[in-house]
């Protein structure tokens, strides 16, 4: 039933880039994209931070990445790594001796950030370690922290001067015979992160790593995040990504989840649900309704496309790709799998009615369900629609009557009048 729903259409052909593994999770190299998030509980506290990651996981993380940035931390996550569902990411600022414990601890990856993490020899040395033990490394540049040379070199944090970070800590992983690398060059400037991976893409073969930084709280954060992830993806750029919200980091997981699914690079995992935009033909509050059903579904992980839909006179036909629906007129509902009306219910028991099917759809199937269908739904169906067509007219929304008035006032009509 995965990805019931969804059109298999064109998906973008991702750039080749070389792959890695990190904790059994393939990056790159034609793999899925992943999805990651962060913990925002202090990582010395084991219990909390598990019960973090297993909920980020839930909603969609495929990796995530945990502070470290004292010795507790590095002690949580001794602590963390051995329950967790997913690959645990340290993440490493300043202090490489935070890298060095964390590896210690058996953390799958690393975090480092070109931009405080300076040392030559401190650099060389976490990398050499993380080859000994098989563990990548992200090399993590931020246009917010970039290495002071660089942003007197090129002026500003430019899209080469990320780049450059970028290919500098390359050049002294590769001193020690490190290349097990994944790369990002974000920014909260969406255009500047977009050029930025753009140039990446062109200059690296390693993984890239998505993100748009201290995008903020959402709505705003995640229309941010989304238009520089969707752009590059689109593009077939990218292999791993991340929105950075002020929110709940489960909010993170699940936004990059959906946008994955959405775009096709992931199978459906979770509902998917759409409604009309409600007009004048509308039999409900339609904001009311999807809403509630909403709630009813979204915890229960039902990979299916779900409709809700004003109007039994339209709905249907407007939703027919849904896997199921369910469209209002004349006080009841009709249940619809797959355009076809399975079931007529009272208004009242329209979402009761929509999560029961959804459930049962999920788990019999399509032609079960097509076959288990009230034989007098179709016509019941049918009679409502005449009805309220003839309440109506076939113009609710007075379009065509618009129409009639604009090409006679001032078009094609005009002459002839
Ligand atoms: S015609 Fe019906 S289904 Fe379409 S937008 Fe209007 S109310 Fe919704």
């Amino acid at each position: 039933m995965v990805g019931m729903g969804q059109a298999a259409l064109t998906t973008p052909e991702r750039r080749p880039t070389r792959q890695i593994d990190v904790g059994g999770v393939a990056v790159g190299g034609g793999a899925p994209v992943t999805v990651q998030s962060m913990t925002t509980t202090k990582t010395a506290d084991a219990e909390s931070t598990l019960s973090q990651i297993y909920a980020l996981a839930a909603a969609g993380a495929d990796l995530v990445r945990c502070t470290c940035n004292e010795e507790a931390a590095a002690e949580g996550l001794a602590r963390i790594v051995p329950r967790s569902p997913v690959p645990i990411i340290a993440d490493i600022h300043f202090h490489h001796e935070m890298a060095l414990a964390a590896l210690e601890a058996g953390v799958q990856g690393l975090r480092l950030n070109p931009g405080n993490l300076r040392k030559e020899v401190e650099i060389k040395q976490v990398a050499a370690e993380a080859k000994d033990r098989g563990v990548p490394i992200r090399i993590g540049v931020n246009a917010g922290s970039l290495h002071p040379d660089l942003y007197k070199r090129f002026g500003s944090a430019t899209p080469e001067a990320l780049v450059e970070s970028a290919r500098m800590e390359l050049g002294f992983f590769s001193e020690v015979g490190f290349d097990d690398v994944k790369i990002s060059v974000k920014a909260s400037s969406v255009p500047l992160m977009i050029e930025s991976y753009r140039l990446a893409s062109e200059t690296f073969d390693h993984p890239l790593h998505l993100g748009v930084t201290e995008a903020g709280p959402p709505p705003a954060g995640l229309l941010k995040g989304t238009a520089g992830i969707a752009t590059l993806l689109a593009e077939g750029i990218g292999d791993t990504i991340r929105y950075s919200l002020t929110a709940d980091p489960v909010e993170e997981a699940r936004a990059g989840r959906q946008l994955l699914e959405a775009l096709g690079l992931r199978e459906r995992k979770g509902l998917d649900l759409i409604a009309c935009p409600s007009c004048g033909r509308a039999e409900i509050d339609v904001i009311a309704v999807a809403n509630a059903a909403q709630v009813a579904l979204e915890h229960r992980n039902l990979p299916i496309q779900v409709a809700v839909m004003g109007c039994v006179v339209n709905g249907p036909g407007e939703a027919r790709q849904a896997d199921l629906g369910i469209a209002a007129g004349r006080k009841r509902g009709h249940l619809f799998i797959k355009g076809k009306i399975v079931r007529v219910v009272p208004e009242d028991e329209m979402v009761d009615a929509l999560v029961a099917e959804a459930e049962k759809l999920v788990s019999e199937g399509v032609e079960a369900r097509l076959a288990a269908a009230d034989s007098t739904a179709e016509a019941e169906a049918e009679a409502d629609r005449r009805a309220l067509i003839d309440a109506k007219g076939d113009d609710a929304n007075a379009s065509e009557t618009k129409v009639a008035l604009i090409r006679k006032k001032y078009g094609t009509d005009r002459e002839a009048n």
